[in-house]
Parts: structure tokens; sequence; C-alpha cells
């Protein structure tokens, strides 16, 4: 019954369409049988919107559905709507993705309105769903360039059906095990995707993991990396899972460190190593100055502070750059940059609180290391579910560094919450916290509430921090949105983490 999907083409790249789209439905082959797929694109198209319409009338934003529902009627919607962009950039890889193309959409949509998928909708379906909010009833894709925030895992899913120009590898951390499997999993994903595209590719030239995908990708790759002289050999309890080298299997020798596993590194046995940068960023005070080569340095103001985020503005630079826009785009572009949900995002309650998202170790660390950063004593509430969304497997609190926030004077208590609560608060524990500072309630308002007696309990001065996983997130930035105090002004500008 099938036998056509074999044999039938794509006709704008001559390839079967069981190839092109991964996850073409059966179901729909089934049921149309050898009916000529592209007339039924409009009337997928029409599903697609009517769902859209009628998701705003019932007060809620677009989500997923719509492209889904499409793509059922018209499995290769996503490909013939995409092929219309002239401009479309992917931004994937473990941390940095959401900031990254954050601060990317700002650059790119200075000067023309753009399609940008914000957090949370990377599957095709909710890639459908942004290009349908800007297509025509008559099937005209109203905008020509685009910005996709990707997971590693499903880019191969993507990357088949986009003619991606741009694609950038921010970093290869270890994330969530059950949803990602090991290292070389994520690795075989990313160069899987990469290679079905025709993208210059944007690589971190500092991770040793992200350069290897460079060096295997088969693409024009670019690299963008830190000037050594910010790396040190200072204390690193960070984790460090790409240390060895993926070419060999040799633990890799480095002269310093950045962060993690990003540093000036080399392998004794086979003569992998960091490569120069073609973007090298280095900075002082406020200022990012980028070396392009042989041309002039040009200095940026940055938006963000943190080194993870030095990273992921001069990841956005690399990749405006290797766009097609000049510096001063560039510097208006950075100008407009606001923190995405749950990055250091600042709430005007009293006492005031910060909410960071935390998804793996390495993340967490880096938001650890933000927290410790900023001056005066502290709460820190932590909020860890274990929804699919969040990764089942919550084991990886076992190897984030919580130990610094015990470890620290100013970080006087914790409380946890969320449907882990007890396993957060037995981790905390072993941190080093003592019964009397750790509080637990699983129910997540009154996990907050908690958290909002203690600090207030500990005194005037005591600022409020809140980590959560990505099921929480959404729940306690409204909690604390409630929260805020009648008349003031939340702070838009924060330090951003991931
Ligand atoms: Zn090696």
């Amino acid at each position: 019954m099938l036998v056509h999907k074999k044999t039938l083409l794509c006709k704008t790249r001559n390839l079967p369409y069981s190839i092109i789209d991964a996850t073409a439905c059966p179901t729909t082959c089934v049921s149309f049988g050898v009916l000529e797929l592209t007339s039924l694109r409009l009337p997928a198209i029409w599903l697609g919107k009517l769902s859209l319409i009628a998701l705003r009338l019932a007060g809620r934003g677009a989500t997923s559905f719509p492209g889904k529902i499409a793509l059922k009627v018209y499995p290769q919607l996503l490909a013939r709507l995409g092929q219309r962009l002239e401009r479309c950039v992917v931004v994937t890889g473990t941390n940095g993705k959401t900031t990254t193309s954050s601060l990317l959409a700002g650059i790119l949509g200075t000067d023309e309105p753009m399609i940008h998928n914000r957090e949370g909708a990377n599957l095709p379906q909710g890639l459908t769903t942004a290009l349908l909010q800007h297509t025509s009833w008559f099937g005209r894709l109203r905008r020509q360039t685009a910005l996709f925030e990707i997971d590693e895992a499903t880019l191969p899913l993507v990357t088949a059906r986009l003619p991606v120009k741009v694609l950038v590898v921010t970093n290869v951390f270890r994330d969530q095990l059950d949803r990602y499997g090991e290292l070389d999993t994520t690795v075989s994903k990313l160069l899987e995707g990469i290679t079905q595209t025709e993208a210059v590719i944007v690589v971190n030239g500092d991770d040793p993991l992200a350069r290897h995908v460079g060096l295997h990708s088969g693409r024009r790759v670019s690299y963008y990396g830190l000037s050594p002289r910010h790396a040190t050999m200072g204390h690193h309890n960070q984790m460090r899972d790409g240390a060895f080298c993926l070419e060999c299997g040799q633990e890799l020798t480095y002269d310093a460190f950045f962060y993690g596993q990003l540093g000036v590194y080399r392998c004794e046995n086979c003569g992998f190593e960091r490569t120069e940068p073609d973007f090298e960023g280095a900075w002082h005070g406020n200022a990012l100055v980028v070396k392009e080569g042989r041309l002039p340095s040009v200095e940026y103001r940055l938006p963000t502070r943190g080194l993870y985020n030095i990273y992921n503005t001069l990841a956005a630079i690399s990749a405006a750059r290797i766009s097609g826009i000049d510096a001063s785009g560039i510097a208006r572009g950075l100008a407009t940059y606001e923190a995405p949900l749950g990055r250091m995002q600042g709430f005007a309650t009293n006492p005031p609180a910060t909410l960071n998202l935390i998804k793996n170790p390495t993340g967490c660390d880096t938001v650890v290391q933000a927290i410790l950063s900023e001056p005066g004593r502290k709460v820190v509430c932590l909020a860890i579910n274990d929804l699919a969304a969040d990764g089942k497997d919550v084991s990886w609190l076992w190897d984030a560094d919580f130990e610094r926030l015990a470890a620290s004077p100013d970080v006087l208590a914790c409380v946890t919450t969320g449907l882990r609560a007890e396993d957060m608060a037995l981790r905390m524990k072993y941190a080093g916290y003592k019964t009397p500072q750790i509080v637990m309630s699983p129910e997540l308002s009154n996990g907050l509430e908690l958290a909002f007696e203690k600090a207030g309990e500990l005194g005037e001065d005591v600022n409020l921090y809140v980590l959560s996983t990505y099921t929480a997130l959404y729940d306690t930035a409204n909690w604390l949105e409630k929260k805020v105090t009648a008349g003031a002004k939340t702070p838009t500008y924060r330090t951003s983490v991931s």
C-alpha cells in the first residue's frame, strides 16, 4: 500500500518524500492513497490557520497544535513553506540556545520582520505553527527570514525540511540522559542534522566536543572563541564531560580553562586541538571586542553579564556576520535585547526574587556561579519536577555543584519544592546544609510562599533566588508575577544564563 512513497519524488529536491519527511506519517498515505499530495497543501494551511484563530479566540497562545493538524493533512508542508525562506538560521547546542537566539533575533529583526520560534516549540509541528502565522490564506509566506532554536535531538527532523543557511552550535554538554542518551548520541544527532544542510556552521571552538562536530561536518565552518588571556587554571570543580578526545579517547591536555570543558585544549595522542578562532572575543568591563580575521577589531556593548553570556553574545555576533550583517546593524540589534523567561529574570517582589531555569549540571553550575557573583545575603528556592519535558531522571542533581551554594556564607537557607522536593532536600543536605536550614514542601505555591517567609525571617536585606526545572518554570513565573508589589516596575534587564 505504501509502495508509492518510495518512488514519489519531491519536485523541488528530487528526493523521495520518505527521506525528506522523516516522520511522514503512514496514516496520511493510507488515508489518501495515491492522491496527488500537493492538492492538499492549501486545505492543510486553511485548517492550520483556522485552528490558530480558534486558539486565539479561546485566549490561548499559539501552540504546536495548528502545525500538527496541518502536517497530518499535508506532511510536506514544513518543507514547502520553508523553501520560500531566503535566510534560515538555526541555533542548536546544549546550553545557551535561547539567549543566543534571542540576541540574534534582535539583530536579524532590526531591518525586517522575521519568523522566530520562541521557547518550547522546536519540533516540526511547532515550526510549522510559526510559519503558518506568517502565511497568507493563499499559501504565500510573508517573511523571508526565519530563526529557529532547535534541540540537538530533533535537529535531523528539521534540517531535512528547511533550507538552513547558517547553523550555530553553542556547545555540547551532558543534558537529561533519558532524553538524549550519552554525549556520543548527541554528537551523532548534530552531525546527522548538519550533513542534511548546505549551511555554514558557526561553532564554539573552545568546546572540544563542538570542535569535533565542526571537524566532521563536511561543511564550511567558522569558529568563535574567547581570547586565551581570559582562560585560567583557577578553582575548578565543574563538570568536564568532554575532557576526553572524541577522535581517539585520550584524555585532553589543557593549557587553561574558560568554564566546564571549554578551554585551550589539545590531544597529545592524535594532534586534535583547539583552532585559532575566526571570531575572537575579548572583554573589558561592559565591552566585548571582536576580532574577525584581519579586519579591524570592533567593540560592542555587552547586553548581558556573566561569562556564558559573553559566549552567547559572541555566537550571535559571529552568526550575524556570517549572515552578512555589518557591525552597526549588530550593535543596533544588541541594544534591543531583553532577557527571556527564567534567565536571571528579576521580579520586584518583597524581598526581590530572581528566577532561573536549570536543566543540566553545567547549566546549573553557571546559574550557581551567577547567583554567587551577586552581592548580598540570599535564600535559594529549588523547584524540581521530573515530567517528560524536565527529563525523568533527576540523578543529574548529584552532578551539579550545589556544594558551592552551601559553602557560601551568604546563602543562608534553601527551600525545596516540586514533585522531587524530597530528592532535592536530600541533595542539599549532602551539599552541606544543616537540617534547620532546609525547608521542604512539594506543593509549588506553598513552597514559594515558604521561601518568601524564610527570606523575610532572616532579614530585610535578604534576596530570593528561585531555580526551577522546565515544567515548573511558567507556573513559578506566573506566581511571582502576582506577588509583584503593586506599582513596582519589574526590571527587564538582568543577567541571562542559558
Ligand atoms: Zn586524540
